[in-house]
């Protein structure tokens, strides 16, 4: 096995500095500051650079679900590569490790939902969709139906379309300079949004804000809405109860399909294989991505259902591809993940164990501390909402800059925990335990400590 050349962390940084464009990163804190050079893995921690031991509060970036140094996974992709490192779906082919983790997925998906298209990334997942959805429409002879309505503080992928989907304004640029016939409205976050509205009226309220986009756009050109069941990187945002069946109603009402993005959901991380089924939702394409192979490669699906493939089956060649499409490595990569998820219980350990003693552990913490206004979150992505008066659900600025604090000092001190908005936000792997649980729980307890101090 060829060993990475240790260098110290110094040495690390000042290479990745010369060379390195990162994501979601100001190159000048780069230039400036260095950036945190993670070395190895196993289950919930990673270690760094100087050899400290991290929890990984996030799971990589939502995606790491079975955790760190599973060989099963290196084992499958070796055996893939050595019988055939490539081949492709285009022009009537296949492989075999495809055609299983399409079969695979269809036994796991919704009803209806049994047919899947493979991409390398959520984003991709999301920008044949967009065109998939406008052909569906298209063949029905429906050409103005090409609309899509998404949410503020959606995150939808990073590729043109995908940014065009996305409502961080900060972030995407929403409304400036995107694709045009993509249109947004208000992420239902009743704490922050919902005012004197009890939170199943705020439900319904924000679910009827899509009601009326369709109304002021027209029925007739508007192909779809898409939403994650809870939205992730947005705050993990989980809506009343109201709104997902409200949010039905109006798609089937509407003719306007309903794209659940799965790409944080799907795959455990609400307590069921994907969120849809945890929130009772039947979508016409569900994109999934990140635990699909627990980010070991990358690799994403995109599932249609019948009632879609049924016309796109009828339309003739679909031009669309990319090289690689399901690829095999990807593919046997994914199907082992699978395998571990599903023969280790882990879907239902988030439902009836972990998932509930992390979600209790939060809401003890945010029932004691100053700061914390709100809890939220299902089976194993969560949110605190840092704030300044609970009574009023008044919340922390942007100058109290209070989540940034939070997670710079959970670092400092061994957890890797986001920082959204006035919002702590973690998502950790599935496998994480009782006591790496309340390991997270000190560190977090100790961070906010020391925000709420800093705030006076
Ligand atoms: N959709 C959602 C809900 C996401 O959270 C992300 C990424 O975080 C994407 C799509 C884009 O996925 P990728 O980063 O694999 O392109």
């Amino acid at each position: 096995m060829t060993e990475i050349k240790m260098n110290s962390t110094a040495q690390w940084q000042a290479r990745d500095a010369r060379h390195h464009l990162h994501s979601f990163t100001d190159p000048g804190l780069i230039l400036e500051q260095g950036s945190r050079i993670i070395v190895r893995g196993e289950g919930s921690h990673v270690w760094d650079s100087d050899g400290r031991k991290i929890l990984d509060g996030m799971a990589g970036l939502w995606c790491v679900n079975i955790g760190y140094g599973r060989t099963e996974l290196s084992d499958a992709a070796k055996a893939q590569m050595d019988r055939l490192p490539y081949y492709n779906n285009h022009f009537q082919s296949a492989v075999p490790a495809m055609i299983e983790l399409a079969e695979r997925l269809a036994g796991l998906t919704p009803a209806g939902l049994d047919h899947f298209t493979f991409a390398n990334s959520g984003s991709e997942a999301n920008d044949v969709i967009v065109r998939l959805a406008r052909y569906y429409w298209k063949l029905l002879g429906k050409p103005g139906k090409r609309t899509i309505i998404s949410r503020t503080l959606a995150y939808h992928g990073s590729t043109v379309a995908g940014v065009s989907l996305g409502g961080m304004p900060a972030m995407h640029g929403m409304d400036n300079g995107t694709l045009p016939e993509f249109a947004h409205v208000e992420h239902p976050h009743w704490y922050v949004n919902g005012g004197d509205l009890a939170p199943a009226d705020y439900g319904l309220k924000a679910a009827r804000a899509i009601e009326e986009k369709i109304l002021e756009l027209g029925p007739d050109n508007v192909a779809a809405f898409i939403a994650e069941p809870v939205q992730g990187a947005g705050g993990v945002i989980v809506p009343p109860e109201t709104y997902w069946p409200e949010v039905q109603r109006i798609c089937r009402a509407y003719d306007v399909l309903l794209i659940a993005d799965e790409v944080i959901c799907g795959f455990g991380r609400t307590g069921a294989w994907f969120g849809s089924q945890t929130f009772g939702i039947e979508p016409d394409f569900m994109p999934m991505a990140k635990g699909i192979s627990s980010g070991y490669l990358p690799i994403a699906a995109v599932a249609l259902h019948d009632r879609i493939f049924d016309v796109i089956a009828k339309g003739g060649l679909w031009p669309h591809g990319y090289t690689y499409s399901g690829h095999p490595v990807s593919c046997a990569v994914a199907l082992a993940n699978i395998e571990i998820i599903a023969g280790e219980g882990l879907v239902e350990r988030v439902r009836d164990d972990i998932g509930p003693y992390f979600q209790a552990s939060l809401q003890a913490l945010a029932d004691r501390h100053p700061l914390v206004g709100e809890r939220r979150g299902v089976g194993l992505m969560a949110a605190l909402q840092l704030v300044r008066d609970k009574a009023t659900r008044t919340v922390c600025t942007m100058e109290d800059n209070a989540a940034i604090l939070t997670r710079e000092a959970c670092y400092a001190d061994g957890l890797i925990a986001r920082a959204v908005g006035q919002s702590m936000v973690l998502s950790p792997p599935l496998v994480i335990t009782r006591g790496e649980v309340d390991e997270l729980m000190e560190i977090l307890t100790r961070a906010l400590d020391g925000t709420a101090r800093t705030l006076g």
